[in-house]
């Protein structure tokens, strides 16, 4: 069995990524690493399936027992990849997707080089400001920040493996999947050609 591939899907806030990993997940063999956070639940969220809420001091427990592949503090309260989950799914042959905001995505490209880095980008910044203006969760300066937080966040693209457009939201879920498709086309060739030697 070949082993699963990994993909962080990353990019600004307001993108719109979680909108396109929810997507991904009605197919076969594509399964989301659920993050841990310190943040409050929202409504509408639940315990184990959108976030593992935690403490404070559980959360720098898990970071000092090097359980965490990645963490980030965002918004001034931590979020992280259980590190355990994610191999288990690799080793089991699965896809595996994190949806992670780009400091945390290039923690694990520094981690794990085989790593698959989709980043994720709006059309144009006004695009960008409706799509975090009528989502209601943030305040104006809130958004801004956010904003100008997307300037260095641009910056990284080029350690990205690629830049997909979510303009519109079906073509973007398409280009993701195909990028899937062939990253593990290419694993089972190269799986193959090992075995034939
Ligand atoms: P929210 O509070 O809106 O659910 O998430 C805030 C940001 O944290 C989003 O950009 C989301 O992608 C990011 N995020 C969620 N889980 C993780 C994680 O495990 N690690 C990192 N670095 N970022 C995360």
């Amino acid at each position: 069995m070949s082993k699963g591939s990994l993909f962080v899907i990353s990019g600004p806030s307001g993108t719109g990524k979680g909108t396109v990993c929810a997507k991904l997940l009605a197919e076969d063999n594509i399964f989301l690493s659920i993050s841990a956070t310190t943040r409050d639940m929202r409504v509408g969220e639940a315990e184990g399936v959108t976030y593992y809420y935690t403490t404070t001091e559980k959360f720098e427990k898990m970071i000092e027992n090097g359980e965490m592949l990645e963490y980030a503090v965002y918004g001034g309260n931590y979020y992280g990849t259980p590190k355990k989950a994610v191999t288990d799914m690799l080793d089991s042959g699965k896809n595996v997707i994190l949806e992670i905001e780009p400091q945390g995505a290039l923690k694990v490209k520094a981690q794990m080089p085989e790593a698959i880095l989709i980043f994720v980008v709006p059309p144009s910044i006004a695009e960008l400001r409706k799509r975090l203006t009528e989502r209601g969760r943030e305040d104006d300066a809130e958004i801004e920040r956010r904003i100008n937080a997307a300037k260095w966040e641009f910056s990284q693209s080029p350690k990205y493996n690629y830049v997909i457009v979510n303009d519109d939201l079906d073509t973007c879920v398409k280009d993701t999947l195909s990028i899937i498709k062939s990253a593990n086309d290419r694993q089972q060739m190269i799986e193959k050609l090992l075995s034939e030697i």
